[in-house]
């Protein structure tokens, strides 16, 4: 961040009267900049014993495997943003049923909502930021090929949860 997005003046970091961390604050007009970790919201859709997941047409990690997910918009709800980014990036109708993984990625400033979900009909497609668009069974999942350790972590889980049968909101905290 190099100029206020009030008045175009060029910023300097330092630290605030009465905070604690450096800012970017304009010289001109005295507005703090305030740069706070953003929420990727998605989900894990079911389809019977299958998830769905998306192959990345985009970077990173162009080619890799992903549950739909993505950064959440102003003005909506955290499962509005989960649906949107299903249907943006698979083309794919869902309900969703409960939060499932909250994980916390400190060193890249974002936190991941995810949300179990039931796909409702198989007519879904590849959208504008994915190549693929499949259903998997358990011992399916290209382990190997998945786009971000988030989404590894959470279909884990989801399996283990899946053969004792209960499932619960869990929390984790990846750090790179
Ligand atoms: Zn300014």
């Amino acid at each position: 961040m190099n100029y206020c997005s009030h008045c175009g003046h060029t910023l300097s970091v330092r630290i605030p009267d009465g905070d604690t961390l450096p800012r970017h604050v304009c010289g001109r007009c005295g507005t703090i900049h305030y740069q706070n970790p953003k929420l990727v919201v998605g989900c894990l859709p079911e389809w019977e014993d299958r998830v769905l997941l998306c192959r990345r047409a985009i970077k990173p990690r162009y080619g890799l495997w992903t549950l739909p997910a993505g950064f959440m918009e102003n003005g909506e709800t955290t499962a509005e943003g989960a649906a949107r980014e299903t249907l943006e990036e698979a083309n794919a109708r869902i309900e969703i049923l409960a939060p499932y993984a909250l994980v916390n990625l400190p060193d890249i400033d974002q936190i991941y909502l995810l949300y179990r979900a039931r796909l409702l009909d198989l007519d879904y497609h590849p959208g504008q930021e994915s190549l693929e668009v499949d259903l998997f069974h358990e011992h399916e999942i290209p382990w190997a090929q998945l786009a971000f350790p988030t989404i590894e972590h959470t279909l884990h889980q989801f399996f283990q949860d899946r053969d004792s049968g209960h499932f619960e909101l869990h929390t984790a905290d990846i750090r790179y």
